[in-house]
């Protein structure tokens, strides 16, 4: 006999073991502070609390950044 006709759909498994770890480098993104430099970019460094600008190696803090981009609701 040739009726039988497995349904592809049994061949479907859990993927359970697909756990996505979380990335632990978070990116920041930071603004420098120089009002002559400006310059943005992403963090990912180590330190939470100073970041050096890598146009004018000015000093960044990471964690005023982050009050600061928090605070700031405003859709321009
Ligand atoms: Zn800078």
């Amino acid at each position: 006999m040739r009726g039988e006709l497995l349904p592809s759909f049994n061949c479907l498994k859990m993927e359970s073991n697909k756990i996505k770890k979380e990335d632990k480098k978070k990116m920041i993104r930071l603004t420098c502070q120089r009002s002559s430099c400006k310059y943005e970019w992403n963090y990912k460094g180590k330190s939470k609390f100073y970041a050096t600008c890598p146009r004018c190696r000015s000093t960044v803090n990471i964690e005023k950044q982050k009050i600061t981009k928090s605070s700031l609701s405003k859709e321009s």
